[in-house]
């Protein structure tokens, strides 16, 4: 559980920036320090209040001891008064002398004098007072009631100098009994002289109070106060509590929080105390000190603080943060594609230098292997593209992710529109071959691996051709995608069509004079046959047999005109040679035909291989003979249109149906029908023409109205005036 907790919070601080993480060292480090000088500052203080109180304590006790010295030497007075001659013997005019005597030579005493038991004064050191009576004063009922020296309180007289507070002893005879009462007004100024012996510290006060809470003397304002009445509860207070005491609390007059501390004083003989005396020093001024010293450390460690972020901040920056920046910008920059970005001489040496320099190999290795992968890719793309198959990329539902320039040829459709495009626009459609059976194949290839078949594929100009279609799955399994390599199969079909074709023919077309020579022979060798049938038969077996040879001579010359292309020497060929060559083989005592030649002067010569074109001239003329009536005319024709010679053969004779016309160029094509039906043939002369037109880059058609005659042209390049140079 603590190290989840730990964790988090690491966590929590990874998410900090360098700068932040710097500075929390610094505070971190900077914490103990703090907590160091609040503890001594709050140690101060409190060593400050200790002080205090132990200073307020010294000046209460140096007042009482003060107070007891007064009280001491006072009774001493009166003991010393009570043994004179003029007091027993009651002298009063010879004491009245005495007593001013002693008065002047003390003059902490405002007034001396003498009651006798009835209160009546009858010697004073200040005569006006004689006779006058105290009997209802407290000093004089209380000495009378202890016999012992007893005290009054504040007390202002008419004709006093300053108020006073007055004490009483009483006088007895050898038997013990009081006689009279000696009194002494010791004046209040007295104290003021004693408080300003002491050195008092700042705002501290004192003050002595009498028994009524009345203000005797104060330290401080005495003028303001003397005389005045102190607050009843401290009065109460310090009645209530014991002797002496020391607390912290608020001053009665002033208000503020102070150290203070009170003393009672009791005359012997008497439990109420005559007098309290009270010291006291503010907490401002006592923890003045303290406080000062704690803000001076504050303020110093606040500028060490500082100075330690200033520092640390620069430090940082300079040795962590901006080698790190160099770094981030290098990987920015190699993320960007920047792979020659090179940063271990601008980051130093330690550990962040090692990364630098583990960044550089990693740069220069990720270089050396885009080289490659750049390397490979473009093969891949020169395969792709230089293939003469077509590759597309498809995905599963069959849309064209990518394509080749042998796709672009072999489909008519540009790049951009087979992007757009699915499978299902390529293929034919019907069933086997539908894009439903094409997404199976897809789906299959992705499952089981390369799939291959044979399909009908759809060009852009709706023409249907056989292909051949690889499918095998690409690049990354999870995309789903297939490369489909499709290879156009026409030819191969073509040769396959043309095979079967042939072997069709072998057994209709061969076989019938085959089988025609051979019943002829069996029914010779069987039967005994005239001379003249025998001569009939010999003839239909040789044409039969001439058929036959015709037949595989055709198909043979053909095959080795396939077979022998690249072969072929083109030179210039003169066209007037070449058309009568071929006529004459036509023009004898057996013709039965008109031939006429009609060429332009000055044509120029076909580019091309001369037997070949004599053999194309030769089956053409020999058609138009077969297939017109005796005596009719065959005209060979020969024009220049652009740089091409347009060679025509024409006769008047059956003619080529209109549906016909296309098919009649085809491998083993006859025209079956009445006119034709009784002409020998075989169906390879106009296909050989074909070929050999077709090696010339050039053209055949046939213009023709059935019943009326027919014109079988050739255009055919000349040689240009490059070729002849
Ligand atoms: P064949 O040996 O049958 O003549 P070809 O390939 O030379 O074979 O001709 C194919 C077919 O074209 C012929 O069977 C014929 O029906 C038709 N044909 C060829 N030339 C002519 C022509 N000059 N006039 C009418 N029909 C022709």
């Amino acid at each position: 559980m603590k190290t989840h907790t730990w964790s988090i919070k690491t966590m929590a601080m990874s998410r900090l920036s360098i700068k932040h993480i710097l500075f929390l060292i610094v505070v971190i480090i900077a914490l103990p320090a703090l907590f160091i000088i609040f503890k001594s500052g709050i140690e101060q203080r409190n060593n400050a209040v200790q002080d205090a109180k132990r200073e307020t304590q010294k000046l209460a006790e140096a007042i009482v001891s003060e107070q007891k010295n007064l009280i001491a030497s006072t009774r001493q007075l009166f003991i010393a008064l009570s043994q004179l001659p003029e007091v027993r013997e009651h002298r009063s005019a010879e004491l009245q002398a005495v007593l001013i005597d002693i008065l002047s030579l003390s003059p902490q005493y405002s007034k001396l004098f003498i009651a006798d038991l009835s209160g009546r004064v009858w010697a004073s050191s200040d005569p006006l007072s004689v006779d006058s009576f105290v009997h209802e004063k407290r000093y004089f009922k209380n000495a009378l009631a202890s016999g012992l020296l007893s005290s009054g309180e504040y007390s202002v007289e008419s004709n006093a100098v300053s108020p006073s507070l007055n004490f009483g002893y009483p006088i007895k005879d050898e038997h013990g009994a009081v006689t009279a009462v000696l009194c002494a007004n010791l004046s209040l100024a007295h104290y003021r002289k004693i408080f300003e012996s002491y050195r008092l510290p700042k705002g501290a006060s004192v003050a002595l109070i009498d028994h009524n809470g009345t203000i005797l003397a104060r330290a401080v304002e005495p003028e303001k106060y003397v005389g005045t009445q102190s607050k009843k509860e401290i009065l109460q207070y310090m009645l209530e509590g014991p002797d002496e005491e020391t607390s912290i609390g608020t001053s009665s007059i002033i208000g503020d929080s102070r150290i203070q501390t009170y003393r009672k004083l009791i005359l012997d003989g008497e439990s109420e105390p005559y007098m309290y005396i009270r010291a006291g020093i503010p907490t401002r001024v006592v923890m003045g000190n303290s406080d000062a010293a704690l803000l001076k450390n504050l303020f110093i460690y606040s500028v060490v603080l500082l100075l330690g972020f200033i520092l640390s901040w620069v430090i940082g920056k300079k040795l962590i943060i901006d080698r790190i920046l160099v770094l981030q910008r290098s990987s920015q920059r190699l993320a960007a594609g920047d792979l020659n970005t090179r940063v271990a001489h601008e980051v130093g040496s330690g550990e962040l230098g090692l990364l630098g320099q583990t960044f550089d190999e990693m740069a220069a290795k990720l270089a050396t292997r885009d080289e490659e992968l750049r390397a490979s890719v473009k093969n891949y793309r020169d395969i792709f593209h230089a293939t003469h198959d077509a590759l597309l990329v498809c995905d599963e539902a069959g849309r064209i992710l990518q394509v080749n320039k042998a796709a672009e040829e072999m489909f008519g459709y540009s790049r951009e529109s087979l992007l757009q495009m699915t499978f299902e626009e390529l293929l034919a459609g019907q069933s086997p071959y539908s894009f439903a059976d094409a997404l199976d194949l897809i789906g299959k290839s992705l499952e089981e691996g390369t799939q291959q078949a044979e399909w009908l594929s759809k060009k852009q100009n709706s023409e249907v051709f056989w292909c051949e279609v690889a499918m095998t799955p690409s690049g990354d399994l999870s995309k789903r995608e297939i490369l489909a390599v499709i290879r156009d199969i026409t030819d191969r079909k073509e040769m396959e069509r043309m095979r079967e074709a042939l072997l069709s023919t072998i057994s209709h077309e061969m076989r019938t004079p085959l089988a025609a020579m051979l019943g002829f022979l069996e029914y010779v060798i069987e039967n005994q046959v005239k001379e003249a049938e025998l001569n009939e038969y010999h003839q239909i077996m040789y044409k039969e047999g001439e058929r036959l040879n015709e037949m595989v001579t055709n198909f043979l010359d053909m095959q080795r005109l396939k077979a022998k292309i690249s072969e072929y020497v083109f030179i210039p060929v003169e066209i007037r040679p070449l058309v009568e060559g071929a006529v004459a083989i036509f023009d004898g005592p057996f013709t039965k035909h008109v031939i006429v030649v009609d060429l332009p002067e000055n044509i120029p010569p076909l580019h091309g291989e001369g037997a070949l074109l004599h053999q194309a001239l030769v089956n053409l003329i020999s058609n138009a003979i077969k297939y017109s009536p005796e005596g009719s005319e065959v005209v060979i024709q020969a024009r220049l249109e652009d740089d091409r010679a347009i060679l025509s053969v024409q006769d008047h004779g059956v003619g080529v149906p209109a549906e016909f016309q296309e098919e009649i160029f085809n491998l083993f094509y006859r025209v079956q029908s009445t006119s034709t039906r009784y002409v020998a043939g075989t169906g390879l002369g106009l296909s050989l023409v074909k070929e050999i037109v077709q090696i010339h880059q050039g053209h055949i058609w046939v213009e023709s109205i059935s019943g009326q005659g027919s014109t079988f042209s050739l255009s055919l390049p000349v040689v240009t005036t490059e070729q002849a140079g």
